[in-house]
């Protein structure tokens, strides 16, 4: 006989996210979420709470792309819209520096193979029309390497992440955009780690047509709502000319909701599928959020305290490889080397979320996402001296305190 299980009731903790994503959801999204009453998705307010997103998004990216939007999902939702535009076939160069630049490597094969090329390796394709240029885990995408690429093989698109959060990397979108217009490519750009956190404009960039990125990094709205798209009328372009292999997340029938129609902003969005009005209502907090802050504030601040954190684990003996500012990727000392899924284990069972890195060389990642402040990056730079010690280093945690007493002193002084 076969008994159908009623488990207990779930119960997640309350943990220390200090990793590469997500970060810390603040309480007022969170508060906009259980707040919002039950509405249907063509109810006049959550028609309009869209249509407010879309414009603050605008903001948000720094563009005039009419198609700037919110697929709903997570990061990668948003990338697979943005990247449905490589269909079969189509030539194509992508930068790869790390994990997730690497997964994007991978989505654009399978979307750009052939049905053969599919066939052969389902999972893995390797198409013809897609050449993958591997950087080094723990260097930048610099704009030679981009031209070098771009003049050789002269691809119809290209494609990088901004920020590699799997290395910590920040690559050259300058170099990148200018390369595109150089060769005639269409460029692509994953920044799900930098939007939000980085103070950058996109229309500063006219060789990237298609930037996607996520709700849970720099935009702080995890309880699952919207991956931020924008796409120049080009990309509109050759959506419209020659199509893409989805209906949910075809860039031009996305965009409708929104009130985006025909390349042109309408009053109200047209039914394109059931959206909730609880995430509709988290998601349009969080912009608001994020724009009362201020991009050029934000970045700042993120600048300030990562330092302050890179500062406290170098003086621990540990060796910095990053360069983003919301992360830091580190080695651990010498004596320690090869200990770090132990550590970073260590400090998940007690709910301090680090990380390791997913490909080699294993490092780890401590991030600080909406951990703006002097008490945050405290916490977290002692207890992961703790850990540290707790698996036989020798870490002064007076030193490091008196240090990051220093550089906030420093600060205060500034200001
Ligand atoms: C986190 C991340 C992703 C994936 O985002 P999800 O929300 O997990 O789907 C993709 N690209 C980069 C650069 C990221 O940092």
């Amino acid at each position: 006989m076969n008994v159908s299980k009623i488990f207990p009731q779930l119960e997640i903790p309350e943990t220390l996210a200090a990793g590469p994503g997500p970060g810390n959801t603040d309480p007022r999204v969170l508060g906009a979420f259980t707040r919002a009453g039950l509405a249907d998705h063509m109810q006049a307010d959550v028609l309009r709470g869209m249509v407010e997103c879309k414009h603050m998004l605008r903001d948000i990216w720094g563009t005039r792309n009419v198609y700037t939007f919110g697929v709903g999902g997570t990061g990668f939702s948003g990338l697979d819209c943005m990247l449905g535009a490589i269909l079969p076939g189509d030539t194509v160069v992508a930068f790869v520096n790390g994990t997730f630049s690497g997964i994007d490597g991978l989505t654009i094969r399978i979307k750009a193979a052939t049905r053969e090329e599919l066939r052969a390796n389902a999972l893995d394709p390797k198409p013809a029309s897609v050449t993958i240029v591997t950087v080094p885990h723990g260097q930048s995408v610099t704009g030679e390497i981009v031209e070098q690429a771009l003049a050789q093989h002269k691809p119809k698109w290209a494609f990088m992440a901004h920020w590699e959060t799997g290395s910590g990397r920040i690559n050259d979108v300058k170099g990148f955009s200018d390369a595109c217009e150089r060769h005639g490519a269409m460029g692509l750009v994953d920044a799900v780690s930098s939007l939000g956190i980085e103070d950058f404009s996109i229309d500063d960039y006219p060789g990237v047509v298609g930037w996607a990125s996520c709700p849970q990094k720099g935009v702080l709205c995890l309880p699952l709502t919207y991956a931020p798209v924008s796409f120049s009328d080009r990309y509109i372009a050759e959506v419209r000319a020659n199509g893409c292999h989805s209906y949910v997340h075809n860039p031009i029938l996305e965009a409708r909701h929104w009130g985006i129609v025909d390349g042109k902003d309408v009053a109200a969005g047209v039914y394109h599928r059931t959206h909730s009005g609880y995430a509709v209502a988290a998601f349009h907090e969080a912009l608001r959020l994020t724009l009362e802050q201020g991009r050029a504030q934000k970045a700042r601040d993120y600048g300030w305290h990562e330092a302050a954190l890179r500062d406290a684990v170098t003086a621990m003996g540990c060796q910095v490889t990053s360069n983003m500012t919301s992360l830091v990727v580190l080695n651990l000392p010498e004596a320690l080397a090869g200990r770090e899924k132990e550590l970073v284990q260590n400090c998940r069972a007690r709910g301090f979320g680090i990380w390791p890195t997913l490909s080699e060389p294993v490092q780890v990642r401590i991030g600080i996402l909406n951990q703006l402040s002097e008490s945050a990056v405290r916490t977290i730079a002692t207890r992961f001296a703790e850990a540290m010690n707790e698996i036989g280093a020798n870490v002064d945690l007076d030193a490091i305190s008196a240090r990051l007493q220093q550089h906030y002193q420093t600060r205060d002084a500034a200001e």
